[in-house]
């Protein structure tokens, strides 16, 4: 039986958006550049392998993801063709990764002595990325070490351990275009990229933007960018515009069947704590979607859901596994849908609209719907 006639919540998943939002983040690209459909954490709770697929058909040339298992995860389902992942710990599986064809991004000396060790024992070349912190700060090595790495990583190439395929960076400010850092960023990556290739290397891909930066700078695109909250149809800068004004649709839609509908007097308490009480007689209906769905407990007594044609606000706290709406003078059928958030278009809430009911950001709101939420992909 397909999920949504008695599941207790579930996320539709349009594929063909996601398909219809590729290609327009394709056609805003400059200078020929390539797109990475990013799929990493469960493509942002989209569902991995549909989501790479799908990604695929439209046209990304490349998948990345931050963990070498969800490369390989992704080659066990028979994914095929470039993926790239990033955040590699010590003892990390290169081998595998070497031996099943996926690009492996290295941030510094130790990396570097690790992948090429594996690739010693694979008897083949690595595809190694070079990634420089060009000041996020976070991952990726600082200007002093990269002349050493690039030196290293030219020797190895000699060498025939690996092949360097391609040099990035990661913004830290891009979803605040005009930010000084952001051209601070771009200079800084100029350098690593002239470091590089005076020290001979010949990358085929440099890359740096994300989608904000793929959205509001073009100069940023270079020969691919990374785009991941976008491809799922969310603006990555709802400050400045929604994601129709991108051409973009939300990919995710959360619903739940109405679990019970009851009325109860005035002064009734209402969920842990009774940080809501009845203000009158009214009818209380029970959503199937707790904190362990993802749905953000900080969301508790804000956060907004379609139920019969209008828009509830969660009553009370949101608990594990449920929470309650007030219909008021209205009511509802027990087992009638309710939309928790979608594209917007059919009055129902976004996930934008969650993540400034729960002071977080959309990309958070997608993420962790939890496992235990069925994903229908359409
Ligand atoms: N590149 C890297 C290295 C990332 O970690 C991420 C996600 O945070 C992305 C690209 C995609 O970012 P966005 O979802 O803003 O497109």
């Amino acid at each position: 039986e397909a999920p949504g006639t008695t599941a207790r919540t579930w996320a539709e998943i349009d594929l063909a958006a996601l398909r219809a939002n590729v290609g327009a983040l394709r056609s805003r690209l400059t200078g020929g550049a390539a797109l990475m459909a990013v799929v990493k954490a469960d493509a942002y709770g989209h569902g991995m392998v549909p989501c790479a697929r799908a990604a695929r058909a439209a046209g990304a040339e490349w998948l990345g993801t931050a963990t070498p298992q969800e490369a390989l995860a992704l080659r066990a389902a028979g994914v095929d063709g470039r993926v790239l992942c990033w955040l590699w710990t010590p003892g990390g599986p290169w081998r595998e990764a070497i031996e099943a064809d996926v690009d492996v991004t290295v941030s510094g000396m130790w990396a570097l002595r690790e992948v090429t060790a594996a690739a010693r024992a694979a008897g083949r070349p690595a595809r190694v990325q070079l990634k420089a912190d060009t000041g996020l700060g976070r991952n990726g090595c600082q200007p002093h070490d990269w002349p050493e790495l690039v030196a290293a990583a030219r020797a190895a190439e000699r060498d025939g351990l690996l092949r360097v395929t391609g040099v990035w960076s990661h913004f830290a400010c891009a979803d605040e275009p005009g930010h000084p850092s952001i051209a601070a960023q771009l200079t800084a990556f100029r350098q690593a990229l002239a470091t590089a290739e005076a020290a001979g290397l010949d990358p085929e891909v440099r890359h740096i933007a994300n989608s904000p930066a793929t959205l509001t700078l073009p100069e940023s695109h270079f020969d691919l960018v990374r785009t991941g909250v976008s491809m799922y149809g969310i603006s990555p800068v709802p400050q400045l515009a929604g994601p129709a004004e991108y051409g973009l649709r939300p990919v995710m839609t959360l619903l739940a069947n109405v679990a019970s509908v009851k009325r109860v007097p005035g002064g009734h308490g209402v969920s842990y704590g009774h940080l809501y009480t009845t203000p009158g007689q009214t009818t209380l209906a029970l959503i199937p979607a707790g904190y362990a769905d993802g749905i953000p407990r900080h969301a508790s007594g804000t956060g907004p859901v379609l139920v019969a044609g209008k828009w509830r606000t969660v009553a009370g706290r949101v608990a594990m596994d449920q929470f309650v709406v007030d219909l008021g003078g209205d009511t509802a059928r027990t087992g009638e849908r309710a939309v928790l958030f979608g594209p917007g278009d059919r009055g129902e809430p976004t996930a934008e609209d969650w993540a400034r009911a729960a002071g977080t950001i959309a990309y958070e709101i997608v993420t962790r719907i939890g496992p235990r939420v069925p994903r229908v992909h359409l």
